[in-house]
């Protein structure tokens, strides 16, 4: 049997931290009450624990236990902050969102919603400028992620925050692959969507911020868990792991942003020195610690994954990778569509090696070579 490739797609996902996995156990059999029922000790102590996670996670994002609810992910929540815009009225957002902003946002403009899509400029960056010409008198939500999961590109948050506050626009991002990666302050914003899995915590769980005072338009509506605004028993083993993984993220976040940048400027200058016609979408400073995205021309990055074995890889957002044609975000940024079609993404994380990147150089380096002699020939 081949030994298992390397992992190199932590924007897609991360593995639960067993650290987590342990925290979550005792809620799958013994603590197993459902926190609505507060009529006995089961539910008690189910209600007492899910406080206490939302208590520890408010205390990660330092706003309040009251302004966090738990969703399934960062999918719901973004469909739950969207959902507050209303026929009649404007959305702000961008071409470089994920499909779970992009989707509702064309779905709500198909009902008489007035849309705006700001366009980035070639590393993936939104024009503070643009997107304060863009607001307008009925302008209800405007929405930007903090940081892209293809291109690791990380928005001047505090710039565009501040153009909504001084035209009193309610600010929404989507902070999922943020999160336990970079800083995120909430105090900038008024809504914030993320999912645990990207942080190492479990799948299937994941947080809304909503700031004090905003009315949210629920998306499932039922039972009026979570303060109305998401119906349904919550996934308790989730939101416990997603605490944990939170509160390890608090403590082990700095360093490993350090080492996984200079991992990552490791493989990134010796990809380009070394391998003919590879360049790098993106920005080199303000980017996601563990981000890279190259084109390399003359080939295509279906075959060099294919050719890549020992690493698990992808040429994009998991969620559209089952789609044909070239990433939209590399669209978005100018990048032409035979070399998007070469381009992959890297996505570092807590188990990769300096001797994992200097064996993905030589594969690399190899691989490209026969695949251009193949198709030179
Ligand atoms: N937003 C962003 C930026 C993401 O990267 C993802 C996951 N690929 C999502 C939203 C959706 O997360 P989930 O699938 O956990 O709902």
């Amino acid at each position: 049997m081949l030994p298992d490739p390397a992992y190199f797609d932590h924007h897609a996902t991360t593995p639960c931290d067993p650290r987590v996995v342990e925290k979550m156990l005792p809620f799958f059999s013994e603590i197993f009450g459902n926190p609505a029922s507060l009529t006995h000790a089961h539910g008690r102590k189910a209600a007492s624990a899910l406080e206490d996670a939302r208590i520890a996670v408010a205390r990660f994002f330092a706003v309040q236990p009251s302004e966090i609810l738990f969703t399934a992910g960062a999918t719901e929540s973004n469909n739950i902050a969207l959902n507050l815009v209303a026929p009649g009225q404007h959305l702000v957002t961008t071409s470089i969102e994920h499909r779970s902003i992009l989707e509702p946002a064309r779905r709500l403009e198909r009902r008489g919603v007035a849309l705006t899509i700001l366009e980035p400029d070639r590393e993936g960056f939104i024009n503070p400028e643009h997107l304060r010409a863009s607001i307008r008198p009925n302008t209800r939500l405007v929405s930007i992620e903090a940081a892209n999961g293809e291109i690791g590109t990380l928005q001047a948050m505090a710039e565009l925050s501040a153009i909504c506050r001084e035209r009193g626009v309610p600010f929404h991002s989507d902070v999922t692959q943020a999160v336990g990666k970079v800083p995120v302050d909430l105090s900038q914003l008024d809504l914030a969507s993320w999912s645990a899995h990207k942080f190492y915590g479990p799948k299937g769980i994941g947080g809304l911020f909503a700031r004090r005072g905003i009315r949210l338009e629920p998306v499932i509506i039922g039972g009026g868990q979570e303060r109305n605004a998401r119906s349904g028993t919550v996934n308790m083993p989730g939101t416990i792991g997603m605490a944990a993984a939170l509160q390890l993220r608090f403590g082990e976040m700095e360093k490993e942003a350090e080492r996984l940048t200079a991992l990552r400027n490791e493989l990134w200058e010796r990809l380009v020195a070394e391998i003919p016609d590879v360049s790098v979408n993106g920005s080199r400073g303000l980017r996601l610690p563990g981000n890279l995205n190259v084109s390399i021309e003359r080939i295509e990055a279906d075959a060099l994954i294919v050719a890549m074995r020992r690493f698990s890889l992808s040429s994009g957002s998991a969620c559209s990778s089952g789609q044909r044609g070239p990433s939209p975000i590399l669209t978005a940024i100018g990048v032409p569509e035979a070399a998007a079609l070469g381009s992959i993404r890297i996505g570092l994380g807590k188990s990769n090696t300096a001797e994992e990147v200097a064996m993905f150089v030589d594969d690399a380096k190899r691989a490209v070579a026969k695949l251009r002699g193949i198709s030179a020939g």
